[in-house]
């Protein structure tokens, strides 16, 4: 028998002994002999059943007895460790919080600020993208939480007052570090708002065609005429589905579709898209922006939405996961989506004409808009998953993603199609 050294004490094991009989709590705190089945008289159990005497002897005198109940915590919930739930009561409970929340849901509005929260644009920098197509990604900070919400934006016409207002005492320098400049930056460059590459590329162009209401590249001409009503795409982080490959959800997927969008040259659009009263499409994009909300799992966070994968795993859908772990089955809020686009020059202030929304949830519009209607949606584009288009040949195919996107339809309103 091994000289097991003491930190091979098995005290602090909340386990139970392999053979899975109760009496095993017995040799913790007597002195009997654990294993009273001959049967049982092999190797390991003498092993063992010496191990647990060896430190019993030199602990025994420094350590006071354990109490009994040692073994089973009393916070430890009672169907946790090693036990088995009882399918009825869960979907009992489930149909219960489930029929709470619908009550909840029906009776109540989404959540709307009467104030929408202050948010500014710390930073902007562009981004060349793996598709070809440029944006900028400009970061927000705010007054209701620490995150860091982002605007991914399409196009040259969507920029954000925040960023663009002049702070006192900054330098030229400072603010195209902050990345409040127009047009691009080059080696050299001295002044943020003036690009002299792009103006004379500008008047260059301008001189061939006689192409009128170009926008100028001075930030004064402050832009908001828009060929048609930019795209807009209110995205919470899905680091699952976005980094992680998941495919348990389509976020990942949406991302790229709202980008995909966003980047194409109007032409390219499909019918539903473009309107009848776009005259001349530009050969440019039509812009977009992408609101990136820091709300990962339906605003539960990550640890969260991990649990509720295992009790979908286990058979609760995507709601019923979020209610069994006493959450709403969607947390989150879009009070800072609205101040962002506001900022960005697409609130009715600057932008009557609204924007479009790219969402298969219509409880969402009425949320983007805000409490007081700070931004109109003028038209919803629905997203339809690529696997539905293709009849399977693209996109994510998983038995799970087919289950979120029935219980999206089915629980949470969503319309697909
Ligand atoms: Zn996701």
């Amino acid at each position: 028998m091994p000289d097991l050294p003491s930190h091979a004490s098995p005290y602090f094991s909340p386990q139970s002994p392999p053979d899975g009989e109760v009496e095993g709590e017995i040799s913790l705190n007597s002195t009997a002999a654990p294993r009273s089945n001959p049967a049982e008289s092999s190797e390991e159990t003498h092993y063992e059943s010496g191990q647990e005497s060896s430190t019993e002897n030199e602990r025994g005198t420094a350590t006071p007895a354990l109490p009994g109940s040692f073994l089973s915590p009393a916070f430890t919930p009672p169907s946790t460790p090693g036990g088995t739930m009882n399918p009825a009561s869960v979907l009992h409970q489930t149909q219960l919080s489930g029929l709470r929340h619908r009550v909840a849901t029906t009776t109540k509005a989404p959540k709307l600020l009467d104030q929408l929260p202050s948010v500014e644009c710390i930073v902007r920098a562009r981004i060349p993208t793996t598709s070809g197509t440029e944006m900028f990604l400009h970061l927000y900070h705010n007054d209701i939480d620490n995150k860091e919400h982002l605007a991914i934006v399409f196009g040259n016409t969507i920029r954000s007052r925040s960023l663009d207002r002049v702070k006192p005492g900054e330098t030229e320098l400072d603010r195209m570090i902050r990345g409040a400049y127009v047009g691009k930056l080059h080696p050299g460059r001295i002044s943020s708002w003036y690009d002299e590459k792009a103006e004379a590329a500008a008047a260059a162009a301008a001189a061939s065609s006689q192409t009128t209401g170009e926008k100028g590249t001075t930030a004064s001409a402050h832009p908001t005429q828009f060929a048609q009503a930019p795209l807009v795409r209110i995205h919470s982080e899905c680091y699952t589905g976005e980094t992680a490959w998941s495919a348990r959800c389509d976020c990942g997927e949406q991302l790229d579709e709202a980008a995909r969008l966003m980047s194409l040259p109007e032409e390219a659009l499909p019918e539903n898209l473009a309107h009848a009263d776009a005259e001349t499409l530009a050969a440019n994009s039509p812009g977009g922006v992408i609101v990136y909300l820091r709300q990962e799992g339906r605003g539960i966070g990550l640890g969260e939405k991990l649990k509720a994968y295992n009790l979908q795993d286990l058979g609760s859908d995507t709601v019923e996961a979020n209610l069994l772990l006493r959450h709403p089955a969607d947390a989150r809020s879009y009070g800072l989506a609205t101040a962002i686009l506001v900022d960005l020059g697409l609130g009715v202030d600057a932008n009557p004409e609204g924007i479009r929304l790219l969402t298969n949830n219509p409880d969402k519009i009425r949320a983007v808009e805000g409490a007081n209607r700070e931004v109109v949606v003028k038209d919803r584009v629905s997203m339809v998953p690529l696997a539905w288009r293709t009849g399977g040949k693209k996109g994510i195919n998983s038995t799970e993603v087919e289950g979120y996107l029935r219980t999206k339809i089915a629980k949470m309103g969503h319309m697909i199609k």
